[in-house]
C-alpha cells in the first residue's frame, strides 16, 4: 500500500473524537507533501532541528507538534511556530517555553508527559508531581503558555492488558487534571502499535508513524 491508501484507511477508522498526527520524523519532505495531498495537516516531529528545516520548506498551514523529548536550550527555535508541545515533563521546561513563547508574542500550547509506562527511560511526571505542579503559584504565574491536555508513552509490550491498564491510569489522571484545569480537552495516547486500545481507553489524538509512512531507519 503507499502512504496515501494507509493515511486514507487510518482516518476512515479513526472516530470522530480522535485526532491525528502523523508522525513524519526521519522521513523526507516528499513523504510529507504526499501525506499534505490527502488533506493531512497535523504532523509530529521529535528533533526541533529536523522540524525546523521541514516548517521551513512546507506549506504554512501545517500544524507542527513536537512529540519529543524537549532540549530546553533548543526551545527557541520552534517557539515561533510551533502549535503544540506534547513533552513537558518538567517546571523549568515549561517556564522555557513561556519565556520563549513571550519572546515571539505568542502563547503556545503544551502537553503535559505522564509517565505510565514501567520502563524506567520515559519520560513524564507521575500524578502526585503533576497535581504538584499544576496548583503550584510558579505554574499560575505562566502566561504564555497554555495547558491543553495530557501526553503518554504505554510500555512497548506485547501485553494488551499492560497497555491498557497503563493507558487507563493516564486517563484517571487526566479526569483528576481535568478538576483543576477544567479547558483541557486533549488526551495524547497511541501509536502504531497500540492506537486501538489508547481509544477504546480514551484517547482524543493519536501520534501515528510507522502505520503511514513505514518502518523508520534507526535514528
Ligand atoms: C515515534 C513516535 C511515535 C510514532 O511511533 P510509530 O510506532 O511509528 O507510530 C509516537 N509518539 C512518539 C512520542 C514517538 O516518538
Amino acid at each position: 500500500m503507499s502512504i496515501k491508501e494507509r493515511l486514507n484507511s487510518i482516518k476512515q477508522k479513526l472516530p470522530e473524537q480522535v485526532q491525528l498526527v502523523a508522525v513524519s520524523k526521519t522521513k523526507p519532505i516528499e513523504d510529507i507533501k504526499t501525506a499534505y495531498e490527502t488533506g493531512q495537516r497535523i504532523f509530529g516531529e521529535n528533533k526541533i532541528q529536523e522540524m525546523t528545516q521541514k516548517w521551513e520548506v512546507l506549506p504554512k498551514d501545517i500544524e507542527w507538534h513536537m512529540i519529543g523529548h524537549v532540549q530546553r536550550n533548543k526551545v527557541k527555535y520552534m517557539a515561533p511556530y510551533v502549535t503544540l508541545i506534547h513533552g513537558i515533563d518538567s517546571l523549568r521546561l515549561l517556564k522555557e517555553v513561556n519565556k520563549q513563547a513571550l519572546k515571539n508574542n505568542r502563547v503556545i500550547k503544551c502537553l503535559l508527559q505522564i509517565h505510565i509506562a514501567e520502563e524506567a527511560s520515559k519520560f513524564g511526571f507521575s500524578t502526585e508531581e503533576v497535581l504538584e505542579l499544576i496548583t503550584g503559584e510558579e505554574f499560575t504565574a505562566l502566561q504564555n503558555i497554555k495547558i491543553v491536555g495530557l501526553m503518554g508513552m504505554a510500555t512497548f509490550t506485547e501485553n494488551n492488558d499492560q497497555v491498557r491498564r497503563e493507558f487507563q491510569q493516564l486517563k484517571s489522571v487526566f479526569e483528576k487534571v481535568k478538576q483543576e484545569i477544567p479547558h483541557v480537552e486533549i488526551l495524547s495516547m497511541g501509536m502504531s502499535g497500540d492506537y486501538h486500545i489508547a481509544i477504546d481507553e480514551g484517547s482524543t489524538m493519536v501520534r501515528i508513524g510507522s502505520s503511514i509512512f513505514g518502518s523508520r531507519n534507526s535514528h
